[in-house]
This record gives C-alpha cells, sequence and structure tokens, in this order.
C-alpha cells in the first residue's frame, strides 16, 4: 500500500453505504481515481462538508496497485466552486466538461489535461449572468480538453495536406480527417460541414485555452455545439452522445 498526496477535483460523487461517499476525482498525478471515503457523510466528518461536486484540493489517497477503488484518507479544500450549482446553464456545463474528462483520461499524469479542466471549470464558473455566457465557456473548456487529449482538430491547415488554408468566409471541415480542408483536398475528401469564418477563429482559440474575442450569438453558439457533438462522436465516443452532454445541449433550448 502506498500513500499519494495530490491536487485533485471532484467530478462524480456517489453516497455509498450509511455514511460513506465514492467520489470519482482527477488528480494531477494520477489521472483520473475512484475513492472511498469512509463516514464522509457523518455529522462530524473529517472530510466536512465543502468536499463536493466541483471542489479542488489536495487529496490524500491510500493506494493499492490490483484495485480499482482506492481509499481517501483527507480532503483539503481549496477551492469549492458554489457557483456552478447557481445556475442550470453553469451546471449542466460543467458536468458536460467533467464528463469529458472522467471518460477519456487516463489513470497516469497529465497535467496538461488537469490544468484545462480546473480552468474550464473556474471559467463557467465566473462566467456572467447573461443567457449563453456560461454555455460558451463550456463550449471553450471542452475543446480546450479536447485539445489536451490531443485530439485537437486543425484550424489553420488542411487536416489532409497540412496546406495554409486561407481566411475565407466559409472553409470545409471534415470531421473524419480531422480539420479544416484545402480546396484541393475538399475535392477528395467528404466535408462534414463548412466552417464560417468567426466561428473557425472562435474554434482556434478555445483550443488553445482562450476566449473567444466576440461572443457568439444563439444560432451560432447551437452550431458550435452540433460541431463538438460530432466531433466528439467522430473521434471518442464512436458516435453515441454521452448523457451529460445531451443534457447540457438540450438544457438550452
Ligand atoms: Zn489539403
Amino acid at each position: 500500500m502506498a500513500f499519494l498526496v495530490t491536487d485533485a477535483v471532484v467530478l462524480h460523487a456517489l453516497d455509498y453505504l450509511e455514511t460513506s461517499r465514492i467520489y470519482r476525482l482527477l488528480t494531477r498525478e494520477a489521472g483520473v481515481q475512484s475513492v472511498l471515503a469512509r463516514g464522509a457523510r457523518r455529522p462530524r466528518s473529517r472530510f466536512g462538508s465543502a468536499v463536493d461536486l466541483f471542489a479542488e484540493g489536495e487529496a490524500q489517497l491510500s493506494v493499492r496497485p490490483t484495485r480499482d477503488l482506492q481509499t481517501l484518507t483527507a480532503f483539503d479544500v481549496t477551492r469549492a466552486r458554489p457557483h456552478l450549482a447557481a445556475s442550470l446553464e453553469r451546471f449542466t456545463g460543467a458536468a458536460m466538461l467533467a464528463e469529458l474528462a472522467l471518460c477519456f483520461a487516463r489513470d497516469d499524469a497529465q497535467p496538461l489535461l488537469y490544468d484545462a479542466v480546473r480552468s474550464g471549470l473556474d471559467a463557467i464558473a465566473a462566467a456572467d449572468d447573461a443567457p449563453g455566457a456560461a454555455r460558451e465557456a463550456a463550449l471553450a473548456g471542452a475543446w480546450h480538453v479536447v485539445a489536451q487529449l490531443g485530439f485537437a482538430p486543425t484550424v489553420d491547415v488542411c487536416c489532409s495536406c497540412r496546406a495554409v488554408v486561407p481566411l475565407a468566409d466559409r472553409v470545409p471541415f471534415s470531421h473524419p480527417a480531422g480539420g479544416v480542408l484545402c480546396d484541393v483536398c475538399a475535392r477528395l475528401e467528404r466535408a462534414s460541414r463548412s466552417l464560417p469564418a468567426s466561428a473557425r477563429h472562435a474554434l482556434g482559440h478555445w483550443l488553445r485555452g482562450h476566449p473567444a474575442p466576440v461572443p457568439a450569438g444563439e444560432l451560432d453558439a447551437r452550431a458550435h455545439q452540433r460541431l463538438l457533438r460530432e466531433f466528439l462522436g467522430e473521434h471518442l465516443t464512436e458516435g453515441r452522445t454521452t448523457r451529460a452532454f445531451q443534457v447540457w445541449e438540450r438544457g438550452m433550448a
């Protein structure tokens, strides 16, 4: 048995038996870990009430390499993110981002992915109350996570021949080929969609972990959600739409 002390963020929480909880954590040192917190729901639990969904802090795990469920021995919360539960748009966006990380992160150290998830959650929590602001922060966070998972689509060069694709009103985009296409390759590959210049610009910013310079309008944001869903289906989820994503996309209707 070994002890691990690591930064961690709670991405899923589940009550277990009478007094305990099971958490799924994204950790900086060891990727996704499922942990049992014994007695976490007792009134005077050593974990305190702050260890809840989307909270972040320093976790101490007792690890047995042969087991899938490790033991959480302490969790010192440094950031609770209660704002994420304050609106449906924030909550569903954060849940979508959490699901993305839980489904596709490995169980080894992925510090850049860890930072993408935590900054994505922070951006959703900090989004202003204007309708669509939290959704856009979630879009940005999801594309940044996709990039850290190693699946970033190309936006500046052709995904097939790597030629620079000049800025134009609309460019063809292929999900299977993995990005925008130049004129020549667009004749050979089947484009899935065409991306307006503004969407391509926003996507480029989000993949690098930055907000888009101009917020997307309602229709553009919905087109972005569709593009993200199709891209995840092509590269990560084998065509299925994961549950939290469905709720997030539908919740805005
Ligand atoms: Zn090309």
